[in-house]
């Protein structure tokens, strides 16, 4: 066992703190890495405060990991010391059923074991990215590109596929016209993805405040959302609209703005049930859908794809003790576009 210092959360109402976790000796296909820098994702502030239920305390949050492997053992073949690698919202799956035989592990029939408040295949609880060290089954284990650097990396291990896989799924390129609806840690980086795969990109933003960022991200067009107008002059103008709001929204006014077999695709999580008319889908033969992060796979695709065009997250690296302060800063949409813990900090 190899104690290493972690910052995590007690309970539901306190701040997070400095702590120590455990992490297991390396088995045969385990990976060590030694984490550089650790996102902060909106799911992590949900559940270090128990917002979603079902948190077991003490958990140390974190699914963006970008870091540099540190040891391998016996039998590892994907991985060497030295490596450039990173790990995102999942650390393992059962390996056998017809998802994870199809490199779509978030969609294993066992369920994923996710990467912190979760129990592992060895019975002890999974403790996520803010912590110095994490050892991960060499599977899980994602290469980072060398054109990536760590810290700009971090946050694609979740948000940028979260985003990829929809706009890679529903064919984002030449010739299709995307929306994104929110220009945030997801938002911004599916601007970016759609942009690179040659969409024609549009932002649908609650107001004009973020323009600017949003034309130079990508974007080809920006509209406010809060200025009815916008659904009436788009109605009918998307083949895929990607949502990335975590509140409600009209459904109906955002599938009017769908052309022929478009597709609305949920990526937020709003905590409450939504509302559809049969005849806002029934007219143009539209679809809405959900999507959720992406396989193995497509996440080394999506790495490889962000490293080849550049693509880094916008971030803002802070220092452990200032996670508590990102996390307020995080509810109140307050960062562009996403924070990225320096591990350096933690020790
Ligand atoms: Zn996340
Ligand atoms: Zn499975």
């Amino acid at each position: 066992m190899l104690t290493v210092n972690a910052y995590g959360a007690t309970s539901a109402t306190e701040p997070l703190a400095p702590m120590t976790v455990e992490r297991r000796d390396l088995g045969p296909h385990d990976v060590l890495i030694d984490i550089k820098f650790a996102g902060i994702c909106h799911s992590d502030i949900h559940t270090a405060r128990g917002e979603w239920g079902g948190t077991a305390y003490p958990v140390v949050p974190g699914h963006e990991i970008a870091g540099v492997v540190a040891e391998v053992g016996s039998e590892v073949t994907k991985h060497s010391v030295g490596d450039r690698v990173g790990v995102g919202c999942m650390v393992d799956s059962c390996g056998e059923c017809v998802n994870c035989q199809a490199g779509e592990e978030q969609y294993c029939l066992k369920g994923n074991i996710g990467t912190y408040n979760a129990v592992g295949k060895d019975g002890q609880p999974t403790q996520g990215g803010y912590s110095t060290h994490v050892v991960v089954t060499e599977a899980f284990v994602l290469r980072i590109p060398d054109g990536l650097e760590l810290d700009v990396a971090a946050p694609l291990l979740c948000a940028g596929v979260t985003l990829f896989s929809p706009l890679n799924h529903w064919g984002a390129g030449p010739g299709k016209r995307v929306a994104i609806v929110g220009l945030g840690g997801l938002g911004h980086m599916g601007v970016k993805i759609a942009h690179a795969m040659g969409a024609e990109v549009t932002v649908l933003s609650q107001s004009l405040k973020k323009q600017e960022d949003g034309l130079r991200l990508g974007a080809d067009h920006y509209y406010a959302t809060s200025d009815p107008d916008t659904f009436t002059q788009l109605a009918g103008s998307f083949d895929l609209i990607v949502n990335t709001v975590s509140a409600n929204i009209d459904l109906d006014a955002y599938l009017g703005m769908l052309a022929v077999n478009g597709t609305l695709v949920e990526v937020g999580a709003p905590e409450n049930p939504m509302t559809v008319a049969a005849f806002s889908l029934i007219p143009n033969r539209r679809s809405i859908a959900g999507s959720m992060i992406g396989g193995i796979p497509e996440t080394q695709q999506m790495l490889d794809f962000c490293a080849e065009h550049n693509l880094g997250a916008e971030i803002e690296v802070i220092s452990a003790d200032k996670i508590n302060e990102a996390y307020e800063r995080v509810v109140a949409s307050d960062v562009r576009y996403r924070f990225v813990i320096d591990t350096s900090t933690l020790s």
